[in-house]
């Protein structure tokens, strides 16, 4: 008989030579387990979406009362759907006043897409800025963001007038100018090994979009949700962006997507032309109702206020040598070694060990962490004794 394996390698598009294959039977909490019932702890959260852990019973409860309601029923946009209406309205109690109005995705690229034309719409200019070693997403508008040739050149011609600035320095700002409709950035960039800037940077960032009359796009699509110790990364550097983009731990493991602005601009895609951005399955009710369960978890069960503690038990465990540094903020963090072999080989032993990690799209030389929110300290402990073993195995055995 053929396995599971080999119709995966066969039957759906692959992405790489070289993935993970490793077969999910059902999840749990911070656990997956194959269909041998061998367990892996995830200590990436499904790549930052299960901040509340797999199969929460809360979300579990609201998919279900939804799936007894209505699935599909219209295009986004048209009908009263309860599960969209009460999540917009208490994402929207979550942030600051300027933000009043949420328009509902399927996906993160879907939402940096439908900002990119709220941006050009409502200030009626073109260029858009991006920072190098950003990822902002998959398709064509999103990938013209990336700040990586490698990507540029093999899908090019992407978007017109998408200008780079090196993240966190200063003389790149002078870029921004009155032409410029929108700075696209993560106020954190993931990808990029977890990239914490100054609060000094993101503050001239603001202040020089409000000079110019630029919007300020902050991606928080892996920093949202209580990720980095804030419901929201940006709290962390006081200042507000003029958009915000959010997916991934939004949903509580369904598929959703937001971008959130004030009412007054998101008002343009509603004429010239009339349906300015629509959408089939954007905020799918299931999705929604299925977010405002997850939303309602990290509140109530104080998720955000636990990041710091967490991560810095983290932190203390994983202080060794071989460790050059640990980057990052709250649980989105980053374990930066010497070279790709070593991540690679380390990350093996942890998923033979049963610890998923992984590394990231513009720098392999560092480990990804980003654990579910709900993890708790022996579990820290355990996975760091994990880590920890895979890398005198890796490293410290093969230097003697
Ligand atoms: N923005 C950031 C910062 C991301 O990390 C990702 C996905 O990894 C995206 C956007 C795109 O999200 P999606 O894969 O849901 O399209």
């Amino acid at each position: 008989m053929i396995s599971n394996r080999e119709l995966f390698l066969r039957n759906t598009a692959q992405t790489s030579n070289s993935p993970r294959l490793i077969e999910v039977e059902r999840a749990e909490g911070i656990y997956l387990y194959g269909p041998d019932d061998k367990r892996y702890m995830d200590l990436v959260s499904g790549f930052n979406v299960s901040n509340i852990g797999h199969r929460h019973p809360a979300v579990i409860e609201a998919i279900q009362q939804q799936l007894e309601k209505y699935l599909h029923v219209t295009v986004y946009g048209e009908f009263v759907q309860t599960p969209q209406v009460h999540f917009a309205t208490e994402l929207l109690a979550c942030l600051p006043n300027s933000f009043e109005s949420v328009y509902l995705t399927n996906s993160g690229a879907e939402s940096v897409e439908g900002a990119m034309k709220l941006a050009k719409k409502f200030t009626g200019r073109r260029q858009i800025i991006a920072a190098h070693k950003a990822y902002h997403g998959s398709t064509q508008g999103a990938l013209s963001l990336i700040g990586n040739e490698d990507y540029h050149r093999a899908y090019a011609p992407l978007l017109p007038d998408i200008s780079f600035i090196n993240f966190g320095a200063m003389p790149d700002l002078e870029m921004i100018t009155t032409q410029t409709a929108a700075v696209i950035i993560e106020p954190i960039q993931g990808e990029a090994g977890v990239r914490v800037p100054s609060a000094s940077y993101l503050q001239a960032l603001r202040a020089k979009c409000t000079l110019t009359g630029t919007l300020l796009i902050f991606d928080e699509i892996q920093t949202g949700f209580g990720r980095t110790g804030r419901m929201f990364a940006f709290e962390h550097f006081d200042i507000v962006p003029d958009i915000l983009l959010l997916a991934k731990g939004i949903g509580g493991g369904m598929p959703l997507g937001a971008f959130v602005a004030p009412k007054h601009m998101m008002d343009v895609f509603k004429d010239n032309p009339m349906l300015g951005h629509i959408t089939t399955f954007g905020g799918h009710p299931v999705s929604c109702a299925a977010a405002r369960a997850s939303l309602q978890v990290i509140q109530k069960e104080n998720l955000v206020d636990q990041v710091a503690h967490k991560a810095a038990r983290f932190r203390q465990a994983l202080a060794v040598p071989q460790i050059k540094e640990i980057r990052g903020l709250g649980l989105m963090m980053c374990l930066q070694l010497d070279n790709f072999d070593q991540v690679y080989a380390v990350s093996n032993y942890c998923a033979t060990h049963g610890v998923m990690i992984d590394w990231y799209l513009h720098c392999e030389t560092a480990l990804r962490l980003a654990p579910p929110l709900t993890i708790t300290e022996d579990e820290i402990d355990h996975a760091c004794a994990i880590i920890l073993a895979g890398i005198r195995e890796v490293i410290v055995l093969k230097a003697c």
